[in-house]
């Protein structure tokens, strides 16, 4: 593989993981963006909780052994960069409308092989003493993790620079290149920037991208709200999952909270949603002090139809290959290992 010139087009969490695992295996890899830096296409409006609790225990099961591989390989990954790859975070506190709807949760996820406990009210208290009324019931799920995903990018992006990438930040690769049925390269605005293998990694734009080669990509988009409230002190150390909210402190202290949204909002109904939001951190955490709506963001989430590889190369040309996976922070280091290993054979 050392010897093949690979580009990597986005560098959202999923471009800067493939650039940042493929340099480190030796790989000679550019990494191609079209913003002045990683991270700020939806990555940047992610909630970035690494996770086997949020929602029913209904993932199938290939998904959800991939997400409990996903703990593992950030707790890793936050190990080689010394603690700064994630947020400061204590694992999960989830619970249900009812103590029997949070008993049945705890235990669908431990038969499937989660790190799970039953906490009563006290308890929860001492874990976050921030929550007024806790609920009398909650699963912790002591490994579940946290990504600032921007800030990832930009240290994912900095080890793969150190490890020997080249990072072209600001270009927008304007199309495909390719000579006799192989791929040769990108088209940028200045000219061409040749390459033996390419993997697009562009999130929801992959789709235009490949749209000549790979018609049945499979991409679409489904979109979802991030709300982020400064707070002037008092902070979560888990990721909160109860009582109508998703939500969790940021290494810099600032709340996010995550909200699914049926369609795309205009700014009236955004405006709603995060006035929603601050109604309930004030209920919920009275004891914050002067909680406030920084911004919102809408973003578009990449998805893949059912049953798509999160991994596929094109048949015509060779060397092409598309890196898009839902939900995306999750897999990202799970993608890099299928690129890695497609890269490799
Ligand atoms: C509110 C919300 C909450 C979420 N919560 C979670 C969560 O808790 N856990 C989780 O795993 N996922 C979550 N997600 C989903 C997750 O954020 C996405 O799956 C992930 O960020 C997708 O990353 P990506 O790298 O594929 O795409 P992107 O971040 O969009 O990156 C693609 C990059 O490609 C660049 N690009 C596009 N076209 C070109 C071009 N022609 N040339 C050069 N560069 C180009 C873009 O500028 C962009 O930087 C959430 C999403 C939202 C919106």
């Amino acid at each position: 593989m050392a010897q093949h010139r690979i580009i990597v087009i986005g560098a959202g969490i999923v471009g800067v993981s493939i650039a940042h695992r493929l340099s480190g295996d030796g790989a000679r890899v550019t990494l191609v963006e079209a913003r002045e830096a990683p991270g700020l296409g939806v990555t940047a409006a992610s909630f970035g909780w690494i996770t086997c609790a949020a929602g029913d225990d209904s993932v199938p099961e290939p998904d959800y052994r991939r997400r409990l591989q996903a703990i593992e390989d950030y707790a890793r990954l936050d190990r080689d960069f010394g603690g700064r790859l994630c947020a400061p975070c204590r694992g999960a506190i989830v619970w249900g409308a009812t103590e029997d709807e949070t008993r049945g949760h705890a235990q669908g996820h431990e038969e499937r092989g989660s790190v799970v406990r039953l906490i009563g009210a006290a308890e929860i208290a001492e874990f976050e003493p921030m929550i007024a009324e806790p609920p009398a019931l909650a699963a912790r799920f002591p490994r579940e993790r946290a990504l600032d995903v921007a800030h990832a990018c930009i240290l994912l992006a900095r080890a793969a620079r150190e490890a020997g990438a080249e990072t072209l930040f600001g270009e927008t690769v304007l199309g495909l290149e390719t000579t006799g049925g192989r791929v040769s390269g990108v088209r940028l605005s200045g000219g061409s920037l040749a390459a033996d293998r390419v993997i697009v990694a562009a999130g929801a734009h992959s789709a235009a991208l490949v749209a000549d080669f790979m018609p049945d990509h499979g991409i679409a988009t489904s979109p979802s709200a991030l709300v982020t409230l400064s707070v002037e002190s008092g902070r979560l150390a888990h990721v909160l999952d109860g009582g109508g909210i998703e939500i969790r402190s940021r290494g810099n202290g600032d709340l996010v909270a995550a909200c699914g949204v049926e369609d795309d909002l205009d700014d009236r109904a955004l405006a709603a949603l995060a006035s929603d939001v601050l109604s309930r951190v004030r209920r919920l955490f009275p004891g914050m002090e002067n909680p406030r709506v920084d911004h919102v963001q809408l973003g578009q989430r990449p998805m893949l139809a059912d049953g798509r590889p999160l991994v596929s190369a094109a048949r015509d040309p060779e060397g092409l290959y598309l890196a898009v996976a839902h939900p995306g922070v999750i897999l990202a280091p799970e993608i890099s290992r299928q690129v890695a290993d497609f890269l490799a054979h």
